[in-house]
């Protein structure tokens, strides 16, 4: 574990496993702690605000970039780390370990424009002044399935904001984690300023995290089930929450829409990170019009698909993050088949050519969807694309937002009309508009309802971290 600037074992003296889910090979240990590291931890990251809060932006700015020079430099190795602990293929590593590094960056640039402002008053003999200065010590929890991005999109803007952090990365992808706080190190961020508690049960963490009124801040990504519940604690101590929380994504071709680009878009994202990611679609809604060119389309692409361990050449659909995710996955599909469900391509779980010794689930076209289907409603988190037929393009919206979550949604349509009207009818955080990749480090990414609150990423990401002084000043 990380602390006050210093690698260090579990208080306890336990240490856990990390494996490859792609071979079930052991490839690490980590620290085992528990409440009383987690207390050491905001112990270091509360002395070192004082400090740390008052260098100024350039300063900190300048360590940001350096972190981000060092991701730069090591993409290659971070990569190669990420598919051996997390699964995805090494390109797509490569590309979240860039989108990682770019957190960086934005963050440093956004540090030095933390402004205030000048007020007027209903007094001639007064001025107001506003400044924003860092909350505090934030404590962070974070995900498996992006192990490097989720870290930087929550560190970039507490460090550039000047707040201290704890940090509890997944039991899953602890490495990922060690190897950004080795760079941030490196990069001269100073002790006590970032730490890292690691654990097998994530349980005595976080309620050491949200019972402490030293943390002023929880940030978390993951379940919703799990972040209501921390979200509930951490509202005890009145501390700050945001948390960026499960999806459902509607992805709506609408019949004026080229069906084969769409459906090479669906392909794309769907299978992206074997569908471990909050904003991947769930519900493909395609018109009647479109949906013989669409499936046909997206049957190809899906065929084409090499599922394997993601270091190899070819593979396009890495392993599941353990068993438990296989047999949801698995549960799923059964279920739509079972509701009469049709099934083009996939439909059962992987184990040949040494595929059992992982977590493998092939990747899986499910048509003629319904509603009364859990895959329809559930998040399924795996590699399986649920296609919808429509008739009604007036009532698609209506469809789409008939879920409790909030996060992504997709549409695709060449009538600028129609997007603009379904971009805003969409209750949802994100829209892509013919586009699958509508993130970056420079927007707000974030849910409505119980997709989570808060945003990460551009300017509103920083606000975050940061709250609001007032000066009244006399002139009498
Ligand atoms: P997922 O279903 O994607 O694994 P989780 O919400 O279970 O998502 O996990 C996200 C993060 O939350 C991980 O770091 C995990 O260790 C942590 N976590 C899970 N349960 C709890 C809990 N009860 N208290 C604190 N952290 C938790």
């Amino acid at each position: 574990m990380f602390i006050n600037g210093a690698w260090v074992d579990a208080i306890g003296g336990e240490t856990f496993e990390i494996t490859n889910p792609a071979t079930g090979a052991v490839i690490g240990q980590m620290p085992d702690g528990d409440e009383r590291d987690a207390d050491a931890a905001i112990a270091a990251a509360h002395a070192a605000f004082a400090s740390w809060s008052t260098t100024t932006a350039y300063e900190r700015a300048d360590i940001l970039m350096r972190a981000w020079q060092l991701m730069k430099d090591r993409a290659g190795e971070l990569a190669e780390l990420m598919t051996t602990e997390q699964g995805k293929p090494l390109k797509a590593s490569r590309f979240e370990v860039g989108y990682g590094a770019d957190f960086l960056r934005w963050f440093a640039e956004e540090a030095r424009r933390i402004t205030g402002e000048w007020l007027p008053s209903s007094r001639p003999d007064q001025r107001f002044l506003a400044v924003r200065q860092p909350v505090g010590v934030v404590a962070a929890i974070t995900p498996w399935n992006y192990p490097i991005s989720m870290l930087t999109r929550k560190m970039g803007p507490a460090l550039a904001a000047g707040c201290t952090m704890v940090l509890k990365p997944a039991e899953a992808t602890p490495l990922c984690a060690k190897a950004i706080f080795e760079i941030l190190h490196e990069a001269g961020v100073p002790a006590g300023v970032m730490n890292m508690v690691t654990a097998q049960n994530p349980v005595p963490i976080g309620d050491a995290f949200t019972s402490d009124t030293r943390v002023k801040k929880l940030t978390f990504t993951g379940s919703t089930a799990v972040g209501r519940l921390l979200a509930g604690k951490a509202a005890a101590s009145l501390q700050r929450v945001s948390v960026e929380l499960g999806g459902h994504a509607p992805f709506i071709v609408y019949p004026d829409a080229d069906p084969e680009q769409a459906a090479k878009g669906a392909a794309a994202l769907k299978f992206l990170n074997s569908g471990q990611a909050c904003i991947s679609p769930n519900r493909l809604y395609v018109h009647r019009d479109a949906a013989d060119a669409f499936v046909d389309t997206l049957t190809a692409r899906v065929q084409r698909l090499v599922a394997g361990n993601g270091m190899d050449d070819g593979v396009g659909v890495g392993p599941l993050v353990n068993d438990a995710a296989v047999d949801k996955v698995a549960a799923q599909v059964e279920d739509a088949r079972d509701k009469g469900a049709g099934i083009p391509v996939g439909g059962y779980r992987l184990t040949d050519d040494g595929l059992d010794k992982g977590h493998f689930y092939a990747p899986t076209l499910l048509t003629d969807v319904t509603p009364d289907m859990t895959v329809y409603r559930e998040e399924t988190f795996g590699p399986v694309a649920p296609v919808v037929v429509y008739d009604d393009v007036d009532q698609v919206i209506e469809l789409a937002n008939d879920t409790h979550y909030g996060l992504a949604a997709y549409v695709y349509t060449q009538s600028l009309k129609t997007a603009i009207t379904a971009f805003e009818a969409l209750r949802f955080g994100i829209i892509g508009i013919n586009d699958v990749n509508p993130t970056s480090a420079s927007v707000p990414f974030g849910g409505m309802n119980d997709s989570g609150l808060g945003r990460e990423g551009g300017h509103e990401g920083l606000d975050e971290y940061l709250e609001t002084k007032t000066a009244g000043i006399s002139l009498r």
